[in-house]
């Protein structure tokens, strides 16, 4: 038969590189046979031959039982055993294993071939009446379960019940005559349960349980987990056949799990656990409490030297840390399964560079190992993660890390109570802009509505706070002050723990680990630095911010957004008078007491980024965001026009009045960003005159400011050209006041309306340099307003697969990277040395990174704590 026509391959035929057809394990174990590591006899049924079986639903490719069953003859030739054999019986295990392992998510049944009369023989051939008793109960538990459906409780029950009468505390109390007791009540409750006896035959048995692991691959979970790992529907699992080796055989036998590193920290040191006397689902179920692997070395010293040196081979001869599954029969080694060991961000660092100092593999694999979007686990501090708790509820995972706190129901009273050092969570509806002080303060934030790219979201990412946003099961009574988190009341005494990482949600405080930047962690980002081609800079609104940036490796701030400087506390009145203001003398007073405030910002973050660009925005969001809100003002209007002073309800009028005024019904199309600055001309001048002054002032201390000034929002060059002069000649003039003609500053402009894009050519020529909003280019490009679409219909598009994905988080490639790609050919077109970042939030998105690496833009910028996942993308993208 030609290799590719067949559906079954003994082990001797595999190797490694076979995991797309033999799947991982399969592949795995055949490898391990090759170079001479000792694994029991067998065979592995395809990943084509489910494929085939689960295609035509009810029947099997025609030709695969055949295959099977010659197969099965050829090990019984080499095994000297036979399947239901009376004197030297084959039992076989039939285990799932997909190309990309899928850990526990498929079945396996052990001991296949067991029967009442066949245990019989067993305990006579090998003296040891007990081990093949628990062989037999084994099957029919097993068998039961994943062949027959029946519920596993049924046997765990009856099992913990047997346990208890006879006083044993552990399985392995029981007697010979209990196992053999076991087995027959087992076999009961399959008969009741399901109406039909388990089969005696063992080719039955064989056929029916590779049936069962087939369809295992369509189980809800491995469902789960391939769409929580992007594994593709329709690759199949592989069946592993495989001789039994016995763990159960008594006190010389022991069954157990080993990594070669420790998977939590890296430590170059074996890891492991171990059960004397059991078979190998043991130690995963938690049947009972494994042992150290230390402690095997006293009982069985000879099989764990030999497994020292077995992990040792399959280490190097894998270039990675491996995870092992292994079993001792009577003191003799077997190992059942090899495969790369899954590991936290900091083992993955630790190990990758010991590697490289190992000399085991070089700086380019190591640096292809290492998940950027990963590196976020390393950079909050997290939930320890031998916690129990059940979560109260779950949301998104906006933010990485946890957050233990107690409850803050309003931003005022969470920056109250942060400002006095306690620990509080923002629990909200949803954030806006003015809770920003509430979320600063914070140890993290839940929001009931709200996705992964809400204003809680991005804001809190920013600020390395986490968050769980759009938590579905969460009732907020503010009247009360109360909160209802999945069923449970709260009030603002009681604290809760956030897991931004996962989204769930808990009650009381739960243990953290803390967040560290290693030498380790600095050693691959070093190497990822050598590597990429993108410049990577932070979006930093502060000095704190900006040093944090700063000391995560960037290169400058893409993005320092000036009106977030307008939101605290002692100022958002100035600005409000600044706005409210009715003739230009009052307007400026507001203006001229604004100066000194953002130029003492600006002094802090240029101290910060010494040496680096900053490139600031000016003003950008519509002025109605910093009034209050005109529900609420019109309802203050009603009262006061009951019982109010009336020199209070005049003001308060005026107020409303304004708001009225100044409210758009498009507000994000509407009057903000450049256009605002041509219809407030004084604001540029105040803003461009705090810019220029700090520069000055800190060049005075020794400090290099590089400054930039972005202008947003632009569609049309004329608009840039006016802003521009305007800058120019108020920074000229600062300039020249400050004796300084020297100091350069340069003028730039966003780009984030597809207009700016295809006229990106005439806009260069107004521009020494390009930012690209992808933020707003995608709202803008797609039609799709941020803030409202993702409670609505945006999340199930990126479910349902009508889009690829979030295209706030990942940009879209074909649509908004067009534009983007249409913008620098036509912008390097009319000035080849023009240079362009992008300071969306798809700057600190590995898998847009690469995209944005392709399109040929200098530099990318993101929320400080997604600087080294950015640093570490823009390598993969050149590897
Ligand atoms: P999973 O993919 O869920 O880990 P496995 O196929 O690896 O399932 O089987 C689980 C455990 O069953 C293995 O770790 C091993 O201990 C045990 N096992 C599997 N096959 C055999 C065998 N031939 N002999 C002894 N134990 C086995
Ligand atoms: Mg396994
Ligand atoms: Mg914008």
């Amino acid at each position: 038969v030609p290799v590719r026509d067949r559906y079954v391959y003994a082990l001797s035929e595999g190797d490694a590189g076979m995991s797309a057809l033999l799947g991982a394990k399969g592949a795995g174990v055949a490898e391990m046979r090759r170079i001479g590591v000792p694994v029991p006899d067998g065979f592995t049924v395809t990943t084509a031959a489910c494929v085939a079986a689960m295609r035509s639903r009810e029947e099997w490719p025609e030709r695969l039982w055949d295959e099977i069953q010659e197969h099965i003859a050829a090990l019984e030739q080499r095994t000297g055993r036979t399947l239901g054999d009376l004197d030297q019986p084959l039992l076989v295990s039939v285990r799932s294993g997909a190309a990309r392992s899928m850990p526990g998510m498929m079945d396996t049944v052990l001991d296949v071939g067991m029967s009442e009369r066949v245990a019989e023989a067993l305990a006579a051939e090998s003296g040891s009446p007990r081990f093949a008793w628990d062989s037999y109960r084994r099957l029919v538990q097993m068998y039961g379960e994943v062949v027959m459906g029946v519920p596993g409780e049924a046997f765990e029950r009856e099992l913990a019940s047997l346990k208890d009468r006879r006083g044993a505390r552990q399985d392995t109390d029981l007697t010979t005559e209990d196992l053999k007791q076991l087995a027959t009540v087992f076999r009961g409750i399959v008969r009741q349960s399901t109406g039909h006896d388990l089969p005696d035959d063992p080719h039955e048995q064989l056929r029916r349980a590779v049936d069962a692991v087939f369809r295992s691959w369509d189980s809800p979970r491995a469902q789960v987990y391939r769409r929580l790992n992007t594994i593709p529907d329709d690759l199949g699992t592989a069946v592993n056949i495989m001789q039994m080796v016995y763990g159960n055989k008594g006190s010389t036998s022991a069954t157990g799990v080993c990594f070669t590193r420790n998977p939590a920290t890296g430590a170059r040191e074996r890891y492991g656990e171990f059960l004397l006397n059991a078979q190998g689902e043991d130690v995963v179920a938690g049947v009972r409490t494994p042992r150290p692997l230390a402690e095997l070395e006293k009982v069985l010293p000879d099989a764990v030297a030999r497994l020292r040196t077995v992990m040792d081979q399959l280490e190097s001869h894998f270039g990675d840390m491996q995870d092992i599954e292994f079993t001792v029969e009577d003191g003799v080694l077997y190992v059942l399964q090899v495969r790369t060991g899954k590991r936290t961000a900091a083992a993955a660092l630790k190990v990758a560079r010991d590697l490289v100092a190992e000399g085991r593999i070089d700086v380019t694999t190591a640096l292809r190992r290492i998940d950027p979007a990963q590196l976020d686990q390393v950079l909050h501090p997290t939930l320890d993660p031998s916690h129990h708790a059940v979560p109260l509820t779950h949301g998104l995972n906006a933010s990485p890390g946890a957050a233990v706190g107690r409850i803050a129901l309003d931003a005022d009273g969470a920056a109250a109570r942060g400002a006095t050092g306690e620990d509080v969570v923002l629990v909200r509806w949803e954030t806006t802009p003015d809770d920003i002080h509430g979320v600063a303060a914070a140890q993290g934030v839940l929001t009931a509505h709200g996705g992964m790219t809400s204003h809680a979201a991005v804001v809190a990412r920013g600020m390395g706070t986490p968050c769980v946003a759009g938590a579905a099961d969460l009732h907020i009574d503010l009247a009360a002050r109360t909160v209802t988190i999945g069923g449970a009341v709260l009030t603002e005494s009681d604290v809760i723990t956030l897991d931004g990482s996962t989204g769930q949600v808990y009650a009381g405080a739960l243990p953290l680990v803390p967040p560290r930047i290693t030498d380790d962690f600095s050693t691959v980002l070093g190497w990822a630095d050598d590597v990429r081609r993108l410049g990577v800079r932070a979006n930093a609104d502060t000095a704190a911010d900006a040093a944090r940036a700063r000391e995560l490796g960037a290169e400058g701030i893409g993005l320092c957004r000036t009106e977030h400087m307008f939101m605290a506390p002692d100022r958002l009145p100035v600005v409000q008078r600044m706005i409210l203001a009715d003739d230009p003398t009052d307007r400026q007073a507001a203006l001229d007491e604004l100066l000194p405030m953002q130029q003492s910002d600006f002094e802090q973050i240029y101290t910060a980024m010494s040496g680096l660009p900053v490139a600031v925005r000016l003003i950008d969001p519509p002025l109605h965001e910093f009034l209050p809100d005109l529900t609420e003002q019109a309802l203050l209007v009603r009262q006061l026009e009951t019982d109010g002073p009336a020199e209070r309800l005049a003001r308060e009028r005026a107020l409303l009045d304004r708001i009225t005024r100044l409210t758009e019904t498009n507000p994000m199309l509407g009057t903000r960003g450049v256009r605002l600055a041509l219809l407030h001309p004084e604001i540029v001048v105040m803003q461009t005159r705090a810019i220029i002054r700090a520069a000055l002032a800190v060049r005075r201390r020794g400090i290099d400011p590089h400054v930039e000034i972005m202008v947003p929002l632009v569609a049309f060059a004329e608009e840039l050209r006016r802003v521009r002069e305007l800058v120019a000649a108020t920074a000229d003039e600062e300039l020249a006041r400050g004796g300084a003609a020297d100091l350069g500053y340069r003028v730039g402009t966003m780009i984030e309306l597809p207009r700016a894009a295809l006229l990106a050519g005439e806009i260069a020529e107004h521009a020494d340099f390009f930012s690209f909003g992808t933020n707003d280019l995608t709202q803008t490009a797609l039609g799709i307003s941020r803030d409202d679409a993702e409670a609505s219909f945006l999340t199930s598009y990126a479910r349902s697969g009508v889009v690829p994905a979030d295209p706030f988080a990942t940009l879209d490639e074909p649509g908004v990277g067009e534009l983007v790609r249409i913008g620098l050919g036509r912008a390097r077109r009319a000035d080849p040395g023009l240079e362009a970042g992008v300071c969306g939030e798809h700057g600190g998105d590995p898998a847009s990174i690469i995209v944005l690496d392709g399109l040929g833009v200098d530099y990318v910028s993101c929320s400080p704590f997604r600087v080294p996942v950015a640093r570490l993308a823009a390598a993969h993208a050149r590897l």
